[in-house]
């Protein structure tokens, strides 16, 4: 279905029709093309007090949780899932889940020095004499 750039800022205004809205935000969550068109709209005009971030959560485009956000981190993420979160994070700019993921990645991180300074020590454990 095409929606004119009215209906989409009447969308944005919650003046459109309840069963257009629900249409709309149906596609939303399907169409990566419609969720550029409607960023673009956000972008150009004033947002009369919406947040980008309420204006999505309306749409049921809401947060992914942690498990998912770790998976796109890991890249062990579904393609079209992964374009979602890209746009979640960019797009709309979510604070919350932007902060999720660099406490994500902070996490990793930590994990993975941990098990290279373990494996080091074993190995340099191996190698060197032992020194008592
Ligand atoms: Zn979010």
């Amino acid at each position: 279905m095409h929606w004119s750039e009215q209906e989409l800022l009447n969308w944005l205004d919650e003046r459109l029709p309840a069963d257009q809205m629900a249409a709309l935000e149906t596609q939303l969550r399907v169409d990566s093309q419609l969720r550029r068109q409607v960023s673009l709209l956000m972008q150009i005009r004033d947002q009369g007090g919406h947040s980008a971030g309420e204006i999505w959560q309306r749409a049921g485009l809401s947060c992914p949780d942690r498990t998912i956000l770790r998976q796109f981190l890991q890249q062990t993420i579904n393609p079209d899932y992964s374009e979602y979160i890209r746009f979640h994070l960019t797009t709309v700019g979510c604070r919350n889940c932007q902060a999720n993921l660099v406490d994500l990645q902070a996490n990793d991180n930590d994990a993975s020095n941990i098990q290279r300074r373990q494996r080091l020590h074993q190995v340099s454990s191996q190698l060197l004499p032992d020194q008592h």
